[in-house]
């Protein structure tokens, strides 16, 4: 069982955490990873812990594999009229507990969990960009 996840960030200050690989899962094995393939992947949700309009933040099961993922959707609103920077973290977990300290913590501190896959929507700077693909996404391993 990891130790309480708030512990281990004061401990590991400008560190990372490293989970185990979810390395029998299909997300974990693709070679390319297309945003859409992954938003629209068969998971089964276990538990919600924040269903809020600019985040959410779920526990969710692989229906293929059994991974246990903490889900986050979360949503940078921009105040000056344009488009929101919309950020979705899946973050391999061992078991629901650590899930549960993960939902207590700030999005940024979730950065120090490895692996970890990303989608990130940056929005685009000017009406030409609209619609192109300024999607990133990959683990951060
Ligand atoms: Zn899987």
């Amino acid at each position: 069982m990891p130790p309480k996840a708030l512990k281990v960030l004061k401990k590991m200050e400008n560190s990372s955490y490293k989970l185990l690989e979810p390395v029998q899962c299909k997300l974990w094995n693709k070679g390319y990873l297309n945003d859409d393939e992954i938003r629209h992947w068969s998971f089964k949700p276990l538990r919600e812990f924040i269903d809020e309009s600019h985040m959410t933040r779920s526990l969710l099961k692989c229906d293929e594999c059994g991974q246990l993922y903490f889900y986050e959707f979360y949503e940078v609103m921009n105040f000056d009229g344009g488009d929101d920077d919309i950020f979705y973290k899946y973050i391999p977990v061992e078991s629901e507990k650590i899930a549960e300290e993960m939902s207590k913590m700030s999005p940024l501190a979730l950065a120090i969990y490895t692996p970890q896959l990303q989608i990130n929507f940056p929005p685009p700077k000017n009406k030409s960009q609209r619609g192109s693909n300024l999607i990133s996404v990959g683990w951060i391993k």
